[in-house]
């Protein structure tokens, strides 16, 4: 169902489903009977705590996260993530190799760099630390990103490494992993899933860290959920020593503080957490991830089919690695690009222009986005092939 006579295929912040938008209509002057909007709440209020505790079991639910992981609400989105995992990671290495260590600390940080996310959160690491270790850089091998290498070009650093980062699915590239890296098992693996979490199934014991800016598939933009696995919280004493060398991680950034605090530290993203606490409901409503999984495999096949099909779209993306969540493309004419995007938006489908760093097409199919939406803007498709393939 629509709410309004647009179709938004937006990469984030993204369609929300419409009855949640509309139960946050009906509730926003007065939540849970409180007489106040969720926005006018305390976060110390009673009613505050049972939302944030309520939403993190609905999440865990919903993922089946076992009970040795922490679900933090944090804020900063995917961005901010790219140095918290560097400070917390360190520290919990240096815990794991012991606090009496003789020779110098300064184990390798494995980045598997498969689109433009992975690559900034790379370079961001590199401004904190100056061991990284580009495990590969698909751009750099290819000349433009739509691939992964095979797992024997992948040059691991092994049990040295203090984590291996990867991001599961690149927003902008539209390369999606279809498997859970292998890697050293007494290594953690951290993952953005900014763009896919609560798309599809997944094993949550496999990871270290995964983290998700909320404004695709969670909700709105504002809360970033952290899921850590409770031992990499132990941190070495050294990194809140002033004189260790090694800077402090600031408390904001800090996993330790955010899951000591239940994530109240300090005032959380209220409204953000009470729209993901929505989602939620909705998601569980619907038959939970394994639903939405089947819908989202369906809306997938069914464009990339018609971009396959077509005599004038292409996909810079290699089949296997094909995003279900971004699916970019191209007009063979380019120059016919414009006029595709002027269409569509008549038509009210908004927001399919391609990123600004590749151009081109982008239509983003998060979990609110219908069957019927992508059905519709199939049929557009095809009408402009009608007209420009005569
Ligand atoms: N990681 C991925 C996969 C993303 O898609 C994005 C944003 O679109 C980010 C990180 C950055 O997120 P934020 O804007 O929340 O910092």
């Amino acid at each position: 169902m629509q709410t309004s006579n647009v179709w938004n295929f937006g990469p984030g912040p993204a369609k929300i489903p419409t009855s949640v938008l509309q139960r946050a209509q009906a509730e926003l002057l007065n939540y849970n009977n409180t007489g106040m909007s969720i926005m006018e709440l305390s976060h110390r209020s009673k009613e505050f705590e049972n939302l944030n505790n309520k939403t993190q079991r609905d999440l865990r639910t919903l993922l089946n996260i076992p009970n040795n992981y922490k679900i933090l609400f944090m804020q900063g989105g995917g961005n901010t993530q790219f140095s918290a995992v560097v400070y917390n990671l360190l520290a919990a290495k240096r815990h794991q190799l012991g606090e009496d260590l003789e020779e110098e600390f300064n184990p390798p940080l494995d980045y598997l760099v498969t689109g433009s996310w992975s690559s900034k959160a790379a370079e961001e690491a590199k401004k904190l630390y100056d061991n990284i270790n580009i495990v590969f850089d698909v751009k750099k091998l290819k000349g433009s990103y739509g691939s992964i290498p095979p797992k024997e070009e992948w040059k691991l650093s092994g049990s040295k490494a203090a984590y291996v980062y990867y991001c599961d699915n690149e927003t902008v590239n539209g390369v999606e992993f279809n498997h859970i890296p292998e890697i050293d098992p007494s290594v953690p693996l951290v993952c953005d899933m900014s763009s896919n979490i609560l798309s599809r199934r997944f094993d949550v014991s496999k990871f270290g860290v995964i983290y998700a800016g909320a404004q695709k598939n969670i909700g709105a933009a504002g809360l970033t959920v952290v899921i850590v696995r409770e031992d990499l919280l132990i941190r070495s004493k050294i990194f809140d020593n002033k004189n260790s060398g090694i800077p402090a991680i600031p408390s904001m950034l800090d996993y330790k503080v955010m899951a000591d605090f239940n994530s109240l530290y300090n005032t959380p993203p209220m409204v953000s957490i009470y729209i993901s606490s929505l989602v939620f409901e909705w998601l569980l409503e619907l038959g939970g991830i394994e639903a939405i999984e089947k819908t989202n495999s369906i809306k997938a096949e069914r464009l990339y089919e018609a971009i396959d099909n077509s005599k004038i779209y292409k996909s810079p993306v290699e089949k296997s690695v094909r995003s279900k969540m971004n699916v970019p493309f191209r007009i063979q004419q380019e120059e016919l690009e414009s006029e595709f995007l002027k269409g569509s938006i008549e038509l009210g489908m908004l927001q399919l222009k391609g990123h600004r760093s590749v151009g081109g097409i982008r239509a983003s199919i998060y979990n609110a986005m219908t069957l019927e939406g992508v059905d519709f803007l199939i049929e557009f498709m095809k009408e402009f092939e009608r007209k420009h393939c005569q």
